[in-house]
């Protein structure tokens, strides 16, 4: 077993997965749209004067310093997943839930204040040439961090099948998942126990046999993680990764508190999910540790 030490560039190079960490640094960002999409989510709209649209890629994250408030004063940077970029070179934006401290301040911000951000970090989701077919299935929020991979494959001509994931109907954002992409969506959901473990793997079976699809992608649950692990190993051709949302300090890959155990099939190691990552091949995430 290898410790992360061993494992920086080389190791998401040896994944096959792009990044541009030379080009990460920390914008001074101007909030230009800030609102509430539904009940449980929130979309910002950021604008920067550097070239965020073009150096931000699908599956990367930013770490949003939030703002401190009477009652609260947020310390370390929170990671988000870029929910999409441009048109205009320094616009980007995030989706959010607010769960805690720091997606609790940042709920607070008001459209013309200024926040900090650090990035674009991490690998992005492999795309290639010669996909023809891909299936993502999302959960929650993951669709945030999956939305740029879909207007990429869209622009690309990638037929794109969908399952989406939620607690219920209302919470679903098929709008702001597609954001005009042409695709094969299939909804489900806890409040009909159409998203239990059951259902999901059938329907994703049905999916994959129906059809080729060159590669799977998903993000935002443990549970359809190893759903889709068990389900690849019935589909030798078709490519799988998943985006990993790991409890992260730094982001930069110095603290070490995101490492997670991989298995390539030749060695087990442990990578950072946020330097490493946030994307990794499903077949090689090791779904429980057993410590003897
Ligand atoms: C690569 C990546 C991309 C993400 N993208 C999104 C996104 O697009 N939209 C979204 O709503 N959420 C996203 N998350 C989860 C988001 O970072 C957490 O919800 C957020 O940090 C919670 O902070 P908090 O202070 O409100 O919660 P608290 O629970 O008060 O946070 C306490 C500490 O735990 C960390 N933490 C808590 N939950 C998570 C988590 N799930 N993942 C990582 N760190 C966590 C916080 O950063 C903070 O340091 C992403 C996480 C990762 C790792």
């Amino acid at each position: 077993m290898t410790l992360p030490a061993s494992c920086g560039e080389a190791s998401s190079a040896a994944c096959g997965f792009p990044r541009n960490a030379a080009q990460v640094a920390s914008h001074r960002c101007r909030v230009v749209e800030h609102r509430q999409v539904n009940a449980r989510y929130r979309y910002l709209r950021l604008s920067a004067d550097a070239d965020l649209a073009g150096t931000t890629r699908p599956g990367q994250f930013y770490q949003l310093k939030c703002p401190a408030v009477e009652a609260a004063q947020p310390f370390l940077l929170r990671p988000m997943s870029v929910y999409g970029t441009g048109p205009e070179a320094g616009t980007i934006e995030f989706l959010y839930n607010v769960t805690g401290l720091g997606t609790g301040t940042l709920a607070t911000l008001d459209v013309g204040s200024t926040m900090d951000i650090v990035g674009p970090l991490g690998n992005t989701f492999e795309l290639r040439p010669e996909d023809q077919g891909l299936l993502v299935v999302a959960r929650g929020v993951g669709l945030a961090t999956m939305a740029p991979l879909l207007r990429q494959a869209a622009q690309a001509g990638v037929a794109i099948t969908a399952v989406m994931s939620a607690r219920s109907p209302q919470d679903l954002m098929r709008d702001e998942f597609l954001r005009g992409a042409e695709a094969d969506v299939h909804c489900v959901f806890d409040s009909d126990g159409s998203s239990a473990v059951e259902p999901v793997e059938a329907l994703v079976r049905r999916l994959l046999s129906a059809r080729h699809h060159d590669a799977v992608f998903t993000c935002g649950s443990h549970r359809l993680l190893l759903l889709l692990q068990r389900v690849l190993q019935d589909f030798p051709a078709t490519r799988g990764d998943v985006a990993m949302e790991q409890r992260m300090a730094c982001g930069m890959g110095v603290c070490l508190s995101c490492v997670r155990l991989f298995d390539d099939g030749q060695d087990k190691r442990f990578l950072r999910v946020c330097r490493d990552g946030p994307v990794f091949p499903i077949r090689h995430v090791v779904g429980e540790v057993e410590f003897g």
